[in-house]
């Protein structure tokens, strides 16, 4: 697969070109940058032989497939729009739009020309999720009656820039985390939330946008879930909780980027340990995409995931910004 890659980012740097790199054959041809400079310098340091200003340029290169978008939020909708037009396959990140109407129409629009297109929600991609989502599905915990979702952190400072003052840019911890939380719990459940009452606070990194959340959503089954992001909390770190009829899973250190953290499965014949597979989150997620550009499968995320998991961070912040429970409605896609 020959990439390019638009948004000279932080996870393309750290973790979206090696996972690129480490397919069979896979190559990064084109970076687009609104900067000439910085797309010269990142292009130069990432071994990338084209840096390009006008995303046009690089979507008419015909020896690319695929495209990766990770610029900031706002850039998404037009840009994948663009790639999807110009027939190339889309990889796109979360959010994947500042509405889920603009985001709607992305999944229509790829749709309608054949391209496949994904959302990099990557902790679909972890071996510790989908043990979890497989322990879920066997029934081991017999029926699920809640979920508690911890994934408060503290944002490192090369990744304070708009993500804490700019919700142009679509800054904010819910359309950070909150989305891949959406996300989590889509995938583990294996179902849809119908309400959520929410709060929201600046706790001492947002300025103009929040940087901690917490909400209670209410699932279709009558399952309950409880999930707390942040961007300030030092030491809190990451898991998840499910709990249900016939036991409970615990998963502390699994909100993560890396193949870290721990499952437990603990039900009335005692505690076990569930082992799963190391395996590198992007990596497995490009592998996915690009077997599902072949026709072989579907990407771990799709674009329909990525719609659903804005509705519901849009509607976590609208309930906390209107304090009234919100009704969670998705598209016709
Ligand atoms: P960055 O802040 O690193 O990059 C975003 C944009 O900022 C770049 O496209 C670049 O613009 C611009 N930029 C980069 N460096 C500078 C600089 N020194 N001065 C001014 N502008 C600069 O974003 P992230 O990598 O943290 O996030 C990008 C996207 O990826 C977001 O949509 C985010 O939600 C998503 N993301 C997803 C993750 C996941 O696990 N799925 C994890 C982290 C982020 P230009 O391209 O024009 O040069």
């Amino acid at each position: 697969m020959r990439w390019t890659v638009v948004g000279a980012s932080t996870i393309a740097a750290e973790y979206m070109i090696p996972a690129f790199r480490a397919q069979p054959g896979g190559e990064v041809r084109r970076l687009v940058s609104s900067s000439v400079r910085r797309g010269r310098d990142y292009a130069a340091r990432h071994a990338i032989p084209h840096a390009d200003t006008d995303l046009a340029t690089a979507l008419a290169d015909p020896q690319t497939d695929a495209v990766y978008i990770s610029t900031t939020n706002e850039q998404h909708h037009g840009q994948a729009m663009a790639a999807i037009a110009a027939g190339k396959h889309v990889l796109c990140e979360k959010p994947l739009a500042m509405t889920v109407a603009d985001a709607a129409e992305m999944v229509r629009a790829a749709r309608a020309v054949g391209v496949t297109f994904a959302t990099n929600h990557h902790l679909r991609c972890s071996g510790s999720h989908r043990a979890i989502r497989a322990l879920i599905a066997s029934g081991r915990i017999g029926r699920v009656l809640s979920m508690r979702l911890f994934h408060a952190v503290h944002l490192p400072p090369h990744l304070r820039g708009w993500r804490i003052d700019n919700p142009a840019a679509g800054g904010g911890v819910i359309p950070d985390i909150t989305v891949h939380d959406a996300d989590t719990v889509r995938f583990l459940l294996n179902e849809d939330p119908i309400s959520v009452v929410a709060g929201m606070s600046a706790s001492g990194m947002g300025q103009g946008v929040e940087d901690s959340a917490m909400s209670v959503w209410q699932m279709q089954s009558g399952a309950m879930v409880q999930s707390h992001e942040s961007f300030t909390h030092p030491f809190a770190g990451s898991g998840l909780e499910v709990h249900g009829t016939e036991g409970s899973i615990f998963a502390p250190g699994v909100m993560t980027q890396k193949p870290q953290g721990r499952v437990e499965l603990v039900r009335a014949l005692g505690r076990e340990e569930i082992a799963f597979p190391a395996t590198a989150l992007y990596t497995t997620g490009t592998a996915e995409f690009i077997a599902a550009t072949r026709g072989e499968g579907r990407p771990a995320a799709t674009g329909e995931d990525g719609v659903k998991s804005l509705a519901i961070a849009l509607a976590i912040r609208e309930a906390a910004t209107s304090g009234q429970r919100q009704t969670i409605t998705f598209p016709d896609l």
